[in-house]
């Protein structure tokens, strides 16, 4: 007999189902997933992890947050620096002033920009 069925191994019912049980309660977990980790699942291929459902990036300014997540991973450092291949020019993303100095010439007010926009 359990206490709790939770439908969806993803974070939400992972963290419930850790924390229920931690406080006595018998849980079942299931999902229609062959996997656990909900969207967030990695898979590995010739040994490198590989986000399944789009890339994750786990950020936080709470210590309390980042202090519980590191009891169960240890986590790496990673700087997402993504950039847009448009016509065969590079481009940051997400938007900045450089974007726009290389989009449209933009310098740093608007009003300095080599093209109008009508
Ligand atoms: C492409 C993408 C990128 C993202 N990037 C980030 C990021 O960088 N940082 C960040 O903090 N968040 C990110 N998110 C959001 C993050 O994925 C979600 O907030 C988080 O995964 C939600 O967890 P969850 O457990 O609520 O849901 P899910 O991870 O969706 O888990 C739900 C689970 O329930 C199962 N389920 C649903 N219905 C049933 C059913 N009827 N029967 C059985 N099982 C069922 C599903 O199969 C799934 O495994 C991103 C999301 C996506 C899609």
């Amino acid at each position: 007999m359990y206490d709790y069925l939770i439908v969806g191994a993803g974070l939400s019912g992972a963290i419930f189902a850790y924390e229920a049980n931690k406080r006595g309660k018998k849980v079942k977990v299931i999902d229609k997933r062959e996997h656990i980790g909900g969207n967030i699942y990695c898979q590995s291929i010739e040994g490198i992890n590989v986000h399944k459902y789009g890339a994750h990036i786990f950020h936080t300014s709470n210590k309390k947050v980042w202090d519980y997540v590191n009891q169960f991973a240890e986590f790496n450092n990673y700087i997402n620096s993504p950039i847009a291949n448009y016509q065969g020019h590079l481009y940051n993303l997400p938007f900045n002033m450089n974007t726009f100095y290389a989009l449209w010439g933009t310098k740093d007010t608007p009003t300095k920009s080599r093209t109008k926009i009508s």
